[in-house]
């Protein structure tokens, strides 16, 4: 297999990407660790359709405003493909390429039938005024409804998006096809077919995996300490959901700051505060001390949750981390150079593509629910989410401890080898 990826630099429009390049990474990695196939492991590369559209907006002061957004289907080999629908202003082809490959392999080692995608606009939700949010959100699934639907793509929410921006989703595709469909997106309000526990979903298999990892360490979570990096969906669930088994939250970070109290932080009157502030940030929050953000990834603690943003533990800092446990909340947040310097430390690290697929895990119940018209209850949904992540937990560490691999190449090696299986027995048409 080719050090880089397939096309030269020019012709491949992923590779000017930090992002893809370093999923590449991994699956090279990954190829050569269990021995894959050079053919399966060149297509895995490249995802299999992606479509970049140009969504023309009127904005609130009647100019039209024109975005660019995306949507790249890594796989189709296991079912529909699936993933997140992001607005951020930093996205583009080849992050969302990465984070469509990334859904692939997360959806294999949870055995879920689906392949990888991500859809993504560049664009800061916050700077959206009155109905620009909405018209964009339907526009965007206009310009893509030739590659999306029920059994071919499905959307969920991710960075920027929530269930408001399912629900517009699911209303303009139903309009298109002239009945209610709601098996087209995940994560839409329970009102309209979503899930009950599809929202907590993410930030409560991220708390399994932490669960499961201080036992095996012989830690108790009543005795331990968290610091998290982001407060949105993700980080805010986790922190609550720590709270719940004991675990002090001793500092919390987003894009505006970030804050420490060693005595913990008091969680719900932090998401109090954050409603109520102009900036919807935790920077600010009266009962604790400001910190500097480069200092809260190294702040002493035993579990560091990186749950915002890709490529955050990188090789400029992966040597200052000061925690027993890394539970990746985030896609993609440690780069590879990174992951180098922590393989030779006692770092336990629960690697993204495991830690955080709680959430495509309770979205695929949310599909299957829809689909049979026949809604659970949210006992049956936790029962089920926590069955689901316990299997793949200790199938990774297994996984890791037969092979002597790290936990991220084992979690990864299990997904790729899953997909890489059903394409070779598929076959390569024609
Ligand atoms: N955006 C989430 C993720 O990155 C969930 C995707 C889904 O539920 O389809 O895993």
């Amino acid at each position: 297999m080719s050090a880089m990826p397939p096309g030269n630099p020019a012709s491949n429009p992923f590779s000017s990407s930090a992002t893809y390049l370093m999923a590449c990474q991994q699956l090279r990695t990954v190829a050569r660790a269990i021995d894959l196939d050079a053919g399966i492991a060149e297509r895995m590369m490249v995802p299999k359709r992606s479509q970049i559209v140009a969504i023309p907006v009127r904005m609130e002061d009647n100019r039209t405003e024109v975005f660019i957004g995306y949507r790249v289907q890594h796989s189709l080999t296991s079912g529909p493909s699936k993933g997140g629908l992001r607005y951020a202003k930093h996205v583009d082809l080849g992050e969302v390429a990465a984070l469509a490959m990334w859904m692939s392999w997360k959806c294999g080692i949870m055995n879920l039938p689906y392949g990888g995608a991500k859809g993504g606009i560049a664009v800061d939700p916050a700077e959206l005024r009155g109905g620009e949010k909405e018209r964009l959100t339907r526009r965007f699934t206009e310009e893509i409804l030739n590659i999306i639907g029920p059994r071919t793509d499905v959307m969920a929410p991710d960075m920027g998006t929530d269930e408001q921006t399912m629900a517009w989703i699911y209303d303009t595709y139903s309009m298109k096809v002239g009945y209610a469909c709601p098996e087209i997106v995940t994560g839409k309000p329970v009102e309209l077919g979503g899930c009950v526990g599809r929202k907590e979903a993410t930030g409560r298999g991220v708390v399994y995996c932490i669960s499961e990892t201080l036992a095996e360490l012989k830690l108790r979570a009543e005795n331990s300490t968290a610091v998290v990096q982001g407060f949105g969906n993700v980080g805010s669930v986790t922190c609550e959901e720590l709270n719940k088994l004991g675990t002090k939250i001793i500092a919390v970070g987003d894009r505006f700051g970030a804050i420490r109290n060693d005595r913990g932080i008091d969680i719900q009157a932090l998401i109090r505060y954050i409603a109520t502030s102009e900036r919807k940030s935790v920077a600010g929050f009266p009962s604790a001390e400001t910190i500097n953000s480069d200092e809260l990834l190294a702040t002493p603690c035993t579990v560091l949750i990186p749950a915002a943003m890709e490529r955050v533990i990188t090789e400029a800092n992966a040597g200052k981390l000061r925690c027993r446990v890394l539970a990746e909340g985030a896609n993609g947040p440690t780069t590879p150079e990174a992951d180098a310097i922590l393989s030779e430390t006692d770092i336990f690290v629960i690697p993204d593509i495991l830690c955080n697929a709680g959430g495509v895990t309770v979205s695929y119940f949310e599909w299957v629910q829809d689909l049979a018209q026949f809604m659970w209850d949210e006992n049956q949904v936790n029962a089920e989410l926590k069955r689901h992540m316990l299997k793949a937990f200790h199938r990774v560490r297994s996984q890791a401890n037969q092979r002597k691999l790290t936990n991220r190449i084992a979690a990864l090696s299990l997904g790729v080898q899953k997909v890489a299986t059903e394409k070779a027995k598929r076959g390569l048409y024609p």
